[in-house]
């Protein structure tokens, strides 16, 4: 059966997934898994606010993880503002 309105919606889902910078990330909520366990990392656009359950964000502020998901999510999502804290190598 031909559905002319759904291969629109699939032509025009390719155009959209080009420009990714019509989209803007609002939260994030992930679990990465590293060789010490799990641990939850997110993101609050909000009040550009990352956590991780990790035991170094509680001292320090930051961690591997949420740097890791920081370029992860700043290569997908260019325009979105993720925060200042994006470490530079
Ligand atoms: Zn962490």
């Amino acid at each position: 059966m031909e559905d002319q309105e759904m291969q629109e919606k699939i032509q025009k889902s390719k155009r959209y997934a080009n420009e990714s910078d019509r989209f803007k990330l609002l939260s994030i909520k992930t679990e990465m898994t590293s060789r010490h366990g799990s641990r939850l990392v997110s993101f609050n656009a909000d009040n550009q606010d990352w956590e991780c359950t990790c035991d170094f964000y509680q001292s320090r502020g930051t961690c591997s993880h949420i740097m890791a998901l920081q370029q992860i999510m700043y290569n997908l999502f260019p325009k979105s503002n993720l925060g200042n804290n994006l470490k530079d190598e």
